[in-house]
């Protein structure tokens, strides 16, 4: 109607004003993956934003980044959008990430002050239109230190349509972030104190910069002098040689790859759409235990599955037992509406979901410990990412296990040499300081 089109204008304009003449105050709330993360953070950085901003109830205006991965998180994401629009300093409401580029007007309809903005390279430019805020430029800018892990986005989107997975409908094809872009914001992180660059993305090993791939990409970040190196998830299609190759010859890559698997049952896999059986799953990580000795391997396991039968369940326990992982992260399959395992036949029983999560989650720790005990009597290095009021540094290996430095009082971003001389619960390695 157009009066209400005409309220929400004179509205915005006259918040507008009121905050075009101080600091905007903005507050992220980020829901889903590790990318949506690296995106707000990005988001806050081109607003000129230390972290990720401020409290919610303290906000002019709030950027909701949704995830839509299964009906839940839609679920959360539209909680998120009614929690922000009920505060009542009333901010403007901007949403962006997967829900808001899969339904849109479903979110607009949820108040007049929610702005949907499914492209996140504008949202802060949205931001800034809806508020009457000039842009960063003309605006002191609170330079962010990096984290000492500092994760870096290198690309976007996916074509491989599991069946499961709502993701490709949601972020489209992929597209690789210009190699030039990515070195220019590696040099930036390393220069501002970052001693570790994960690179993350939809799904990176299709990283493909005018035919120049991940492997080339690795290389060529090592060369900014970082001293740590480490992929998110790589799918296990593309660990091939040439990555292989690129990783053993790069010192600063980390010896850890998180190959997400989804079920250790073949019949299962093809119901997931998974290009890979389980002998070729065994036979990459075999080669890449060659090639990266001692390396730690990670992975994510979807439990009850459309149609995933006890025994099916069985040979995923035994699988995963077989690949030695070193962590596991365990999901419960979630009906996501829109994907081709939503209107499968056979759904799983929640109650059976849980407890088959709950046996291969029994099997993760047990896997964990076992690896984490490989370290003890070793050095391992640990790059220091929080010290405690006592004076306890905690960060992560090279392998991705957690370690603890009693009395270590360390900065945050220091590598140090560990021995480790116990395992506590988490697993946790605990150990002295080599200096
Ligand atoms: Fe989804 Fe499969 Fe692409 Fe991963 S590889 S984002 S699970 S479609």
């Amino acid at each position: 109607m157009w009066w209400r089109a005409r309220l929400r204008f004179m509205r915005a304009v006259a918040w507008a004003h009121a905050v075009a003449d101080r600091d905007l105050r903005v507050a992220f709330v980020t829901l889903g993956c590790k990318v949506n993360q690296t995106e707000s953070e990005s988001i806050a950085a081109e607003l000129g934003i230390a972290g990720v901003g401020c409290l919610p109830d303290e906000a002019d205006v709030v950027v909701v980044n949704t995830c839509t991965v299964t009906g839940e998180a839609d679920h959360k994401a539209r909680k998120a959008v009614r929690h922000a629009l009920a505060l009542p300093q009333g901010p403007v409401v901007v949403v962006t990430g997967c829900l808001a580029a899969l339904d849109a007007d479903a979110l607009r309809d949820l108040g007049d002050r929610v702005v949907v903005e499914a492209d996140k390279d504008v949202v802060a430019a949205r931001v800034r239109e809806h508020t009457g805020v000039a842009a960063t430029t003309d605006r002191p800018v609170i330079v962010r230190s990096a984290r000492a892990r500092a994760q870096l986005k290198v690309q976007d989107g996916c074509d491989a349509f599991c069946a499961y997975c709502i993701v490709p409908y949601a972020r489209g094809a992929p597209r690789a972030v210009p190699a030039e872009r990515v070195l220019a914001e590696a040099e930036r992180l390393v220069g501002a104190g970052a001693s570790e660059i994960v690179l993350t993305g939809i799904n990176i090993g299709r990283y493909d910069d005018g035919g120049s791939r991940l492997p080339e990409l690795v290389e060529r970040i090592a060369a900014t002098g970082v001293p740590r190196i480490r992929l998110s998830s790589i799918e296990p299609d593309a660990v091939d040689e040439a990555l292989l190759e690129a990783a053993a010859g790069t010192p600063a890559f980390c010896a850890h790859l998180h190959v997400p698997l989804q079920a250790g049952a073949d019949g299962v896999l093809a119901r997931m759409g998974r290009p890979y059986d389980t002998a070729t799953y065994a036979a990459l990580v075999a080669r890449a235990r060659e090639m990266l000795p001692g390396m730690a391997l990670t992975t994510d396991i979807i439990v009850g599955f459309p149609g995933e039968t006890d025994a099916e369940f069985g040979e995923t326990l035994a699988f995963a037992e077989e690949m030695a992982f070193s962590r596991l992260h365990v999901f419960r399959y979630s009906a996501r509406p829109g994907t081709p395992a939503a209107t499968m036949h056979a759904q799983v029983p929640p109650e059976v979901r849980a407890e088959r999560s709950a046996r291969l989650r029994e099997l993760g720790e047990e896997m964990a410990a076992a690896y984490a005990g490989t370290h003890l009597g070793r050095t391992v290095e640990v790059l220091v990412e929080r010290t405690g009021a006592d004076g306890t540094a905690e960060g992560v290996t090279r392998e991705y296990v957690r370690a603890r430095i009693p009395r270590g009082a360390l900065p945050a971003g220091s590598l140090v040499s560990v021995s480790p001389e116990r395992i506590e619960a988490g697993p946790v390695l605990v150990g002295r300081s080599l200096g």
